[in-house]
């Protein structure tokens, strides 16, 4: 099966974690790829826990409140309280469709304990979104465009693509501004990790992305990347300056990426079998997974790994012929 070539930082997260579960979630339905089946077939797998809806809403509650900060508007405190409770509602409506369909399959309770969705606090995740984006208006950046510093910004939306060497990067920056002879991309995270290692490979991704588009320069020297970050209660920046040289690593590091996904997804056979595809490495990834009641690790990760080394031995003493579970 050709892997269709897509990047993104998350992406790449997720198949470090658990191939397994990258695979059910991307690696699958390559044949159908950008038709509404393998659509389908991707949000069915996607089922969140509140927390994550919560920081998904803030984030677009962010990006509508940017739109309307560049046409002038500026939202009041109780305005913004009522976006985000409307965006929350409108995710939690949406993931409980999801599970309606899960429900017929029977899916759905196993699904419910893992992710603990039985219990859901709408006051508290509401809470925690206004901090995250009172916070994030006080910052120097947003101030900055509040108070019209900068003339020249632009806000960009995630879903949107670049083409690089024939792959497809989802690393857009949430904002880029033009401050004095350089223009800043600004990544909103909002759950920063404590030591993300690939930061700067997505840094150097976001310039490829948007390097020579809407009348931004080619050269890498004029962008600046600048990650502001949720971590320990506080919006933290961290920044990156931009080389050719920079950029080249970042583009051989995102094709050999893509060859690990490509060489993981042959693994899959004609046949779908899954028991040459690894499991997570650690049992924290299969405590946010939505897999588990189908997953050989979904309850004993250690036992899963050893149930799959048999299956893989199975399958080489067969000569080939997969065994499928
Ligand atoms: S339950 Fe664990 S091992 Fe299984 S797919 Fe989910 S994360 Fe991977």
């Amino acid at each position: 099966m050709k892997y269709h070539k897509v990047w993104s930082k998350s992406r790449k997260e997720l198949f470090l974690a658990c191939p397994r579960w990258w695979i059910i979630r991307y690696g699958i339905n390559q044949g159908n790829w950008d038709r509404s089946t393998s659509k389908k077939w991707h949000s069915m797998s996607d089922i969140r826990p509140y927390w994550d809806l919560m920081l998904r809403s803030s984030k677009q509650t962010i990006f509508e409140r940017l739109e309307d900060l560049q046409m002038n508007v500026e939202w009041s405190q109780l305005y913004t309280e009522r976006r985000i409770r409307e965006n929350l509602t409108s995710k939690l409506l949406q993931q409980q469709k999801i599970m309606s369909i899960h429900e017929i399959v029977g899916t759905k309770n196993a699904i419910d304990d893992n992710l603990e969705l039985n219990n859901v606090n709408v006051e508290n995740l509401l809470k925690n979104a206004i901090k995250r984006i009172d916070a994030l208006w006080n910052t120097d950046i947003i101030q900055a465009l509040i108070n019209r510093y900068h003339k020249q910004w632009m806000v960009f939306e995630r879903t949107e693509y670049g083409s690089v060497n024939g792959i497809d990067l989802y690393c857009g920056p949430d904002i880029a501004v033009k401050i004095q002879n350089h223009w800043h991309l600004i990544r909103i995270d909002m759950q920063g990790k404590k030591d993300s290692c690939f930061e700067e490979e997505e840094a150097m991704a976001m310039v490829s992305w948007i390097r020579g588009k809407y009348n931004l320069p080619i050269l890498a020297n004029k962008f600046v990347i600048r990650i502001i970050a949720w971590r320990y209660g506080f919006w933290n920046q961290h920044r990156f300056n931009s080389s050719e040289q920079k950029l080249t690593q970042s583009i051989h590091l995102i094709e050999s990426d893509i060859n690990q996904m490509q060489i993981m997804l042959s693994k899959l056979g004609d046949d779908n079998s899954m028991s040459q595809i690894p499991l997570a490495k650690d049992t924290s990834t299969c405590r946010k997974c939505a897999l588990r009641e189908s997953c050989p690790g979904g309850s004993n990760l250690s036992s899963g790994i050893m149930q799959q080394s048999v299956l893989e031995l199975a399958e080489l003493s067969q000569g080939n012929s997969k065994v499928t579970y």
